[in-house]
């Protein structure tokens, strides 16, 4: 976010306090900065916060996030060329910092705007994929209309992951489904009956194929972005 010409007193982030004050001042990007009378400590708006000690305004990396987020052909260097072409000069190595430290955060807001919105059956089905060089497994559930309901990578395709994966869901969901459809895997069943309930319908079909796409943002391509699906676990 540039600096704003209307500013509001701040809480100091150290103390919460309300007792500060605007200093003369600023960053060297030109936002305001704050004194705390409480616990002497000066602060500014991103203090505190993941957005601090930025070399460039906020509102530039989630550009740079939107170019690597949407447009997944991209490369990392594409975007920094992309940017040098407006006047920002930063390096690839650091757009792949930027995307790592801040991608998770939008990640996790646009769960977030998901939650509790999908349909009440649900069609899973799991793959096995190679991200960053490892093999491991994409849980994925959508519901009838074709809406990411969770996803989930794992190491292993055991009755843990199944049941990880349904707590997720359903804490997406907030409400268990009438009717989940999977491929016949074995750990599903139970899974479906412990952690959704009993009362939801386990109708096992045939493997269905969710395009990749799907679960990563509805692109046509099948790049697969670690931090688009949640951290692997084992
Ligand atoms: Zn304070």
């Amino acid at each position: 976010m540039k600096p704003n010409s209307h500013i509001e007193l701040m809480h100091c982030p150290h103390c919460h306090s309300s007792l500060t004050t605007q200093l003369k001042r600023a960053t060297s990007l030109g936002y305001p900065t704050f004194y705390c009378r409480e616990c002497l400590s000066s602060f500014n708006e991103g203090t505190g916060t993941r957005f601090n000690f930025l070399e460039v305004f906020t509102d530039i990396v989630f550009q740079v996030l939107m170019g690597r987020l949407r447009y997944k052909m991209m490369s990392l260097r594409d975007v920094a060329d992309f940017f040098l072409l407006r006047g920002c000069e930063f390096t690839h190595e650091t757009v792949r910092h930027w995307e790592e430290r801040f991608a998770p955060l939008v990640t996790e807001q646009l769960r977030a705007k998901r939650r509790g919105t999908m349909g009440r059956n649900w069609h899973v089905d799991e793959t096995f994929i190679r991200v960053k060089g490892r093999w491991c497994y994409l849980y994925r559930a959508m519901d009838e209309d074709g809406n990411l309901v969770n996803s989930l990578l794992r190491e292993q395709r055991d009755m843990e992951s199944a049941q990880v994966f349904f707590e997720q869901a359903l804490e997406m969901a907030q409400t268990p489904p009438n009717r989940v459809v999977t491929d016949r895997l074995a750990s599903y069943p139970r899974a479906i009956s412990e952690v959704l309930s009993e009362a939801v319908i386990h109708e096992p079909g045939s493997c269905l194929i969710i395009p990749l796409s799907k679960s990563i943002g509805g692109s046509n391509t099948a790049i697969i972005r670690p931090w688009a699906l949640g951290r692997l676990s084992r």
